[in-house]
């Protein structure tokens, strides 16, 4: 099963556009985070057209996002205070998550996240001056002092602790009251993955883990983070929450759990992963 915001198999990526411009191409066209759909059908449909101006729209900016099998991908920005065209609604991607299919939604989120570092590296962040579009790779280059500005991706490590046939679980100040989740942080500069778990688990509970298993990983383009998921044992300490960050955290009997994350999510999978394995013991 793939995971959610997974690039699709058919899909090419690319930063090139075509010389003749396509005359149906997809677009997802942005008001700030949310994407033109219409008001009624669904699933919903993204327009097909040559450009987003002949629908009215007054386009801001334009990234070419690739080929999807045949078809020429686009991303477009429109001023904040843009209307939607009739019979058109800005949704944020959130909202459409569970309505766009799987491609879609994927594509949504590369297209997000690209859109989201154009508008935000206009200008260079050393020297202000106005940078420029690369033609060689998808980045942004300031003329006066040559930094590259590339889209931005935080790498998050989520970890499931497990001791005999309990995993460790903790809840959030964030989360639904009850909801119970594997532990997570961001990556430091210059910490690697296994670094950034150790110290993740010891200020979020004061355990030593051992054993770090690679699970897998899924973009999560709110805003642009990269989880890599993580199995490990217990290897010392006892828990104590850092209340902060952490709300509760208990060993879990895999026979009685507390409630999980939705099934979407990378967390829920770690976890499902883990249960599989205790309880084929
Ligand atoms: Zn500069």
């Amino acid at each position: 099963m793939r995971m959610p915001f997974a690039q699709p198999d058919d899909y090419a990526p690319g930063f090139a556009p075509p010389v003749q411009a396509p005359e149906n191409a997809l677009w997802f066209v942005f008001r700030r985070t949310d994407i033109l759909v219409p008001v009624s059908p669904e699933p919903p449909v993204l327009p097909r057209t040559a450009h987003p101006s002949s629908m009215g729209l007054d386009v801001a900016q334009v990234q070419y996002l690739g080929l999807l099998g045949e078809q020429h991908v686009y991303a477009a920005e429109v001023h904040a205070e843009a209307a939607p065209p009739q019979g058109w609604a800005f949704q944020g991607l959130r909202t459409l998550f569970g309505q766009f299919d799987d491609t879609t939604l994927a594509l949504a989120g590369r297209a997000v996240q690209i859109v989201d570092w154009d508008r935000s590296h206009r200008f260079c962040g050393a020297c202000a001056t106005p940078t420029v579009v690369k033609s060689t790779e998808r980045s942004r280059e300031c003329p006066a002092c040559g930094i590259t500005y590339y889209p931005r991706i935080a790498p998050v490590v989520m970890c499931l602790v497990r001791r005999e046939r309990s995993i460790l679980l903790a809840r959030s100040p964030r989360f639904p009251l009850s909801t119970y989740s594997a532990l997570a942080g961001f990556v430091e500069a210059g910490e690697t993955l296994e670094q950034c778990v150790a110290r993740e688990v010891m200020e979020e509970v004061s355990l030593q883990v051992k054993n770090l298993r690679y699970f897998a990983s899924q973009p999560w383009p709110f805003p642009h983070s990269m989880m890599i998921a993580f199995h490990a044992d217990y290897a010392g300490g006892d828990i104590q929450v850092d209340g902060v960050e952490i709300a509760d955290a208990q060993w879990f009997s895999i026979d009685a759990l507390p409630n999980l994350p939705g099934k979407i999510s990378i967390s829920r999978r770690l976890i499902d992963s883990a249960i599989s394995e205790l309880g084929a013991r």
